[in-house]
């Protein structure tokens, strides 16, 4: 039976996916699912956002209930770690002495946080956000009236930054680039996604790093770089992840910014394929190699791996995309806005789409900013604009009263 063996490292969003995929698929053989953590493979997105509000229970974010595993004949292996692969003899080593044999392997490893490389960083009330237990912990401290810090204005950090001011929390942001999300967004979209937060409440730091943070047992101020200081009852930071690379650089797999893979999400051992936030793959429509940490790339991946596992060489082909909910705000990124030297914006409403396009004219990217409800339907459209790469004429963009899809033609 091993010999017909899939074995999946990391039961997170794009593994647990990937084994559904397979079934879906038709593989018919055993399939091992191991995970670090001890539950059962949840989404991470509501933790930054409904979690924090306390709309959700930090454990019911699981993509399904333990017995859909076994029903579907996957044998889930939680709170165990694969510490060794050994390719030659198609084999993962776990922490407790055992050994699994495999057909094919597929890690899906994800990433993991950076820590705060501060004095302090250790104190209680010092907390980081990709589990479940870390965001009942965050939960728990976004109590009205308290003074809450955030380090890092990226994407975490402003969905905790709004969380907070929804909590009625005073939040204070800091930023060691001069500006929030400056490899992801275009300055006009970041400006406005920062203009809306200073208006709920938040103020921000730009252009200065954290230093130490103080306190006797719990964290009670953060020194700043420019020796400012700012108290607080509890801070958050959000200063990034890297790809959990060190199973695949151990084996001799080709790792450089996450595992590298080729079109099929193969990795340099023929039977050794990877997905999601941990592989770096070239995408076709930039031309460029890239590694995504977003959703819809995990899930995307799940899909493509599953089906090369089994044997029907698909590419991957897919226009990088990637959303974050604050306040009532949705922000929707189609493509690479930020390759873009010329923006140009159309409304929507209440709401703005940004189009983003180079010297020449050519659409990178697209990012809607407003209500769900205004945005969702043009940005389904407005993403054919950056997967065709056509050059569209901006004037023609910005006039409200034309429709999108044409404009793509
Ligand atoms: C708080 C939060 C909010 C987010 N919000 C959004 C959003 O709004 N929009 C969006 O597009 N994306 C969002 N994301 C990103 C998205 O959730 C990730 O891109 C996605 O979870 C990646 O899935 P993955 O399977 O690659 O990694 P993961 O889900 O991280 O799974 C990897 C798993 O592998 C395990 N593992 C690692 N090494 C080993 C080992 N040696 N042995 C066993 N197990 C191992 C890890 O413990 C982990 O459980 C968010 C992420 C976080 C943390």
């Amino acid at each position: 039976m091993d010999t017909e063996r899939v074995i999946v490292i990391g039961a997170g969003h794009s593994g647990c996916k990937a084994a559904q995929a397979l079934r879906k698929q038709g593989w018919t053989g055993p399939i091992t699912m191991v995970g670090k953590e001890g539950c059962a493979p949840y989404d991470r997105p509501p933790l930054s956002k409904a979690v924090l509000l306390g709309k959700k229970a930090h454990d019911q974010c699981s993509f399904f209930p333990l017995d859909w595993y076994s029903k579907n004949g996957i044998d889930l292996v939680l709170g165990r770690i694969v510490t060794r692969i050994d390719a030659a003899n198609k084999a993962v080593l776990l922490d407790n002495g055992e050994v699994h044999r495999y057909r094919k392997l597929l890690i899906a490893t994800g990433a993991e946080l950076n820590v705060l490389p501060v004095a302090g960083a250790d104190l209680a009330g010092v907390e980081a956000l990709r589990t479940p237990d870390q965001a009942a912990r965050i939960a728990a401290c976004l109590q009205e009236g308290k003074r809450i810090v955030v380090i890092g204005a990226g994407f975490i950090g402003l969905e905790v930054a709004a969380a907070a001011i929804e909590k009625k929390c005073h939040v204070e942001v800091v930023e060691a680039a001069p500006v929030a999300l400056g490899r992801s967004l275009p300055a006009t979209v970041s400006d406005a996604l920062i203009s809306f937060h200073r208006a709920k409440g938040v103020g921000f730091r730009f252009g200065t790093g954290v230093s130490a943070i103080e306190g006797t047992s719990h964290a009670e101020c953060v020194v700043l770089s420019d020796g400012s200081r700012i108290p607080c009852d509890s801070m958050v930071y959000g200063i990034g992840v890297r790809p959990s690379t060190n199973l695949a650089r151990d084996a001799g797999l080709a790792v450089e910014n996450g595992i590298v893979v080729n079109k099929y999400l193969q990795t340099s051992e023929d039977d050794i394929f990877a997905c999601g936030d941990v592989t770096n793959y070239f995408c076709g429509l930039f031309n460029q190699p890239m590694r995504m940490e977003s959703w819809k790339n995990a899930e995307e991946q799940a899909e493509v791996v599953a089906r090369n596992i089994i044997g029907q060489s698909v590419s991957y082909e897919h226009v990088p995309w990637f959303w974050s909910n604050q306040y009532d705000l949705t922000l929707q990124v189609a493509g690479l806005p930020a390759l873009g030297t010329r923006h140009t914006e159309r409304s929507v409403g209440s709401s703005k789409l940004y189009l983003s396009q180079t010297d020449d004219g050519k659409v990178v990217g697209v990012c809607g900013l407003g209500s769900v409800r205004e945005i969702a339907m043009p940005m389904r459209q407005a993403k054919n604009l950056v997967q065709t790469r056509h050059h569209v004429d901006a004037s023609e963009f910005a006039d409200e009263s034309r429709p999108l899809e044409p404009l793509a033609d």
